[in-house]
């Protein structure tokens, strides 16, 4: 196994200020289950339908309808929590939390306050190659989803959509163990990889099926430590949530803002009240949008339409072990079975789909080597062209089709680049390729001797040069690759070049 070195947090010292601080941080995540059917109804899920096209009775909450629980939506949530390394809850609860809202008929959400499904877990955050740092999970429960109300289609009234009612959501809290704006970044980055990995979410932030609020607090140095010796929140500041947030980039500026007030405020000796922000990305702050006073009381209860969700240890156990390779795992085999980078793993283990492709490329070939053509060609031309790795136009098979001919000698890497960009745009077999066109590498050393000598008979100033400056034989080289069409062997060129100019 690879051998990280888990720092302990390190927290994040805002500048400026007169005395230091640090940040302290602690997430709910949001994540939707990949689900087909809702969490208690067999309505489709399905994003981007027609308004109000995707809800059953039970969803539109007609009188006398009973949830059913959808066993898949569970089993993806105990997924995620042995994913998450956490204890499994066999015996589970789902409770009423009750508030009114125009796109919520039920009058409350059934979510899981007392009992959880799932209990204490981990995830290790990758902030740097070789160092990652551990943020501890509290909690991770099972709830609906509410629906939209849209505010913006008309001057006088307001729509509802309920297409998202009931729609299975995992809540997953952190332990306020996040020390700055990058960590919570990775923190979510690499939530969302697992989650991935796992297929129990998509975490497509843009269609809002991963968004987080993000709990901030600053103390003074040395505070953070004792919590964490004693326990005790106490000795952490008072902290301000910032609601529904589902982009990295503005998670990263709003906890900097809110950093930074909070800051302000406590220089200036006053205090920071717990309450609820919202987060504007044009102005670049947060505001405030309900105090604590204001919060509402929601007489959660335990719903009595649904009995408590009883599990056996042999499904969960069979869940155990059906979990794929996760990241972790996956990277450190990587650095150890194919000779990589920690940082060349990492790119190669973001998404299992690129995993995949890199080890087809990698079989029975140089692992680094593969690693190079994945990362540096194929990924930068994808990225290029705005395509995903399953989209690619080159095939595992045909990449590696292209680094065999590097290694055969039947091509240099300079053609085996030009290659790559046929292949890529007209797809084909790389081997009949280089035969068709003529771009086969010239190792014949006559040929390269030849060549070198007329070159040398056509430039005595240049070899007069070279002479007194061994280092514009580079120009030689270069004129007899230019002569070749790039097809010289370059080593063999470099060797004539030199002792034809008896360097
Ligand atoms: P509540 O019971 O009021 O919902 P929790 O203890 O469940 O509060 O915490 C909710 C979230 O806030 C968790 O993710 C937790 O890590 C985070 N949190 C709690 N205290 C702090 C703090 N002082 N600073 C930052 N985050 C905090
Ligand atoms: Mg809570």
């Amino acid at each position: 196994m690879l051998d990280l070195a888990y720092e302990p947090p390190k927290p994040k010292v805002i500048s400026g200020a007169r005395h230091d601080w640090e940040l302290v941080i602690g997430m709910e995540v949001h994540a939707q289950v990949a689900s087909k059917a809702k969490l208690f109804s067999g309505a489709s899920t399905a994003f981007g339908a027609e308004p109000n096209s995707n809800v059953s009775f039970v969803d539109a909450a007609m009188p006398g309808m009973l949830p059913v629980i959808n066993e898949f939506c569970i089993e993806q949530a105990v997924r995620t929590g042995l994913g998450l390394k956490a204890r499994i809850n066999l015996v589970s609860a789902f409770d009423r939390k009750n508030y009114f809202y125009p796109d919520l008929p039920q009058g409350y959400q059934i979510s899981q306050l007392y009992h959880p499904l799932v209990g204490e877990g981990e995830v290790l955050v990758d902030m740097a190659p070789g160092v990652a740092r551990r943020v501890r999970i509290e909690r991770i429960h099972v709830e609906q989803d509410a629906g939209k109300s849209i505010h913006d289609m008309d001057p006088a009234m307001s729509f509802v959509d309920l297409n998202r009612t009931g729609v299975a959501l995992m809540e997953i809290v952190s332990r306020p163990d996040i020390r700055g704006p990058e960590e919570a970044a990775a923190y979510l980055t690499k939530l969302r990889q697992i989650m991935r990995y796992l297929g129990t979410c998509e975490g497509n932030m843009q269609s809002g099926n991963l968004r987080a609020d993000v709990n901030v607090s600053v103390c003074r140095p040395g505070a953070y430590e004792k919590f964490i010796e004693t326990g005790d929140p106490g000795h952490l500041g008072t902290r301000c949530e910032i609601k529904n947030m589902n982009s990295m980039r503005f998670i990263q500026q709003a906890i900097d803002y809110e950093a930074r007030r909070q800051i302000a405020l406590l220089e200036e000796g006053g205090e920071v009240v717990q309450e609820t922000r919202l987060y504007d990305p044009d102005r670049g702050e947060t505001r405030s949008m309900r105090s604590k006073e204001e919060a509402h009381d929601y007489r959660y209860f335990p719903d009595p339409d649904l009995l408590p969700l009883e599990l056996e240890q042999d499904w969960v156990d069979a869940i155990a072990d059906s979990l794929p390779e996760l990241p972790d795992a996956k990277k450190a085999r990587f650095v150890a079975d194919y000779g990589l980078t920690e940082y060349d793993a990492g790119v190669l283990t973001a998404e299992v789909a690129a995993a995949d492709y890199f080890e087809q490329v990698a079989d029975g070939r140089d692992g680094k080597q593969a690693a190079n053509w994945v990362i540096n060609e194929l990924f930068g031309r994808l990225k290029k062209d705005e395509r995903e790795i399953t989209e690619s136009p080159v095939s595992p098979a045909q990449l590696g089709g292209i680094i065999d001919l590097i290694a055969s000698g039947d091509i240099s890497g300079k053609i085996a680049k030009e290659l790559f960009e046929i292949v890529y745009a007209e797809g084909g077999d790389p081997a009949e390729i280089v035969e068709a066109r003529g771009m086969r590498q010239v190792t014949d050393t006559g040929a390269i001797e030849a060549e070198v000598d007329r070159i040398i008979a056509e430039n005595p100033a240049q070899v007069e040069k070279a002479r007194a400056n061994p280092k514009v034989a580079g120009w030689f080289v270069g004129q007899v690759m230019k002569a070749t069409g790039g097809k010289a062997n370059p080593k063999a060129v470099n060797d004539i070049v030199a002792a034809k100019l008896g360097l």
